[in-house]
């Protein structure tokens, strides 16, 4: 069976057309979205790599458990069976639904950041970063220095420099480290996985300086799988054995059920502190809900709950981790430079090394993107300067991100592998003709998250 192809473990039941568009017409839509893809209309796009958040499809057991949703204000029967299915797979004796992750994020820092705290992460995601500094603490990035060069090859890029982290608890002070966070896979640092031995030694040193220590979840069964595939002594395991492996070295998580609960919204709080949780409640009960379903309507605590279930399944797994890595390779043997290896939700692509002709202050990975739909009606993301990167607002002088990247995001059971194929024959196009593309000048920004609404015009 090795020499065969990993199929798409699910057939077809709903189908949902996708529109075709001309190049001119997508001239006129880029120049109306002023060069920025979240300003585009889905229904402009052909592929839609922009995100996995949020975007998979859900299945039939999916849509048969949203029939079954309890929508009960108080105590009602989906939160008790997605109660059940989270103590179960994360171990943590409380959960807070939340509406997605960064409400799960605002509740969490609120709850315990103060202005001076230091927060540190392997890498923040940009509402983690915006949550934290929200608060008036600072977000720490401390990735290792192999997750810190696209082309290295190592098995966990996604690790955090354990080193880095003694030292920033000694320079901040140990009380004025209020938790550290690992987030599995590494989003913003390449969708790269993190190894139980680093979740270990992170936790070792939380451990010395009475430090709480929480995963941030969204990816937990990407990550699962990585560990189970790379690292020795897991070959044996099953993802959910990993899994609760994994999450026992936590004292809690915040989870966006929109990428690994395979669901369209949602996500959760969890943890084993009953006296956090409490001030965490009075929160949640301001802005997201009842604490028996937090934002959510029962129908969506119920499919999250089946969605935390079938993500663990091997199949899925091993085809969804097999097909990003089908982009990856495909995009590498025709020359196009990723961050080594493809991770588990995304490929990236180092825009720095195929457009080295444009400066980061012109946002190289931003010039892709607009080239990537101009060219095929692709839509991706900028991981870079536009995400990361700020303006000086005395000087105008900008301070650049670490590494100018273009994710392609894959959405969870969405696209066939002739959408993909399609996507390399297009990628092969604008890298043959990579001399001619141009940098962008960002013409009007709203920070924090500027990338949202950013607009450019071409240099
Ligand atoms: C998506 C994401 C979040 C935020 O979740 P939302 O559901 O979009 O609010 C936080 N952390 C990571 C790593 C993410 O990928």
């Amino acid at each position: 069976m090795g020499h065969r192809s990993i199929i798409e473990p699910f057939r077809i039941k709903c189908v949902e057309p996708i529109r075709m568009t001309t190049r001119a017409q997508r001239r006129n839509f880029l120049e109306e979205a002023a060069y920025n893809p979240f300003l585009l209309h889905a229904d402009h796009v052909l592929i839609d790599l922009l995100t996995d958040s949020g975007t998979g499809a859900m299945s039939a057991e999916q849509w048969a458990s949203i029939m079954r949703g309890d929508e009960s204000y108080a105590g009602g029967r989906s939160y008790y069976r997605l109660l059940d299915v989270i103590q179960s797979i994360f171990g943590f004796r409380y959960v807070l639904p939340t509406h997605q992750g960064r409400a799960a994020e605002r509740i969490l820092f609120s709850s315990m950041c103060k202005p001076g705290d230091v927060v540190p992460n392997n890498t923040h995601f940009d509402t983690t970063r915006a949550n934290i500094e929200e608060t008036g603490a600072q977000a720490v990035d401390l990735p290792t220095a192999e997750g810190r060069l696209p082309a290295a090859i190592h098995p966990f890029k996604g690790n955090m420099d354990v080193d880095a982290l003694e030292t920033v608890i000694a320079q901040a002070g140990a009380d004025r480290v209020p938790l550290v966070v690992l987030t599995v896979t590494n989003n913003s640092g390449g969708g790269q996985p993190v190894s139980m031995a680093n979740i270990r030694a992170v936790r070792a040193v939380c451990n010395r300086h009475r430090i709480p220590l929480y995963i941030d979840a969204c990816r937990f069964a990407e990550n699962s799988w990585f560990i189970r595939e790379r690292e020795e002594g897991y070959a044996g395991k099953t993802p959910r054995e990993v899994a609760r492996e994994l999450f026992s070295y936590a004292d809690g998580c915040t989870m966006s059920a929109k990428k690994d609960g395979l669901v369209n919204i949602g996500g959760f709080l969890a943890c084993n502190d009953e006296a956090l949780v409490k001030r965490e409640s009075r929160l949640l009960i301001l802005t997201e809900g009842f604490p028996t379903y937090g934002g959510l309507a029962g129908r969506d605590l119920e499919a999250m709950a089946t969605g935390l279930e079938e993500v663990l399944h091997e199949d899925y797994l091993h085809y969804r981790i097999a097909s990003t890595a089908y982009l990856g390779d495909h995009l590498t043997r025709i020359g196009v430079p990723i961050v080594q290896p493809p991770g588990g939700h995304a490929i990236y692509i180092d825009a720095a090394a195929m457009l080295p002709h444009v400066p980061a202050r012109l946002f190289p990975g931003q010039a892709l993107v607009a080239e990537l739909y101009l060219e095929g009606g692709i839509r991706a993301v900028e991981i870079g300067t536009v995400m990361f990167g700020s303006t000086d607002a005395q000087t105008g002088e900008e301070t650049v991100a670490a590494m100018e990247l273009v994710r392609l995001a894959i959405p969870r059971r969405v696209y066939t592998q002739s959408h993909i194929d399609y996507v390399c024959e297009v990628l092969s196009d604008v890298f043959a003709r990579r001399d001619r593309i141009a940098g962008l000048r960002m013409v009007w920004q709203a920070p924090p998250l500027r990338h949202f609404t950013a607009r450019f015009q071409p240099v």
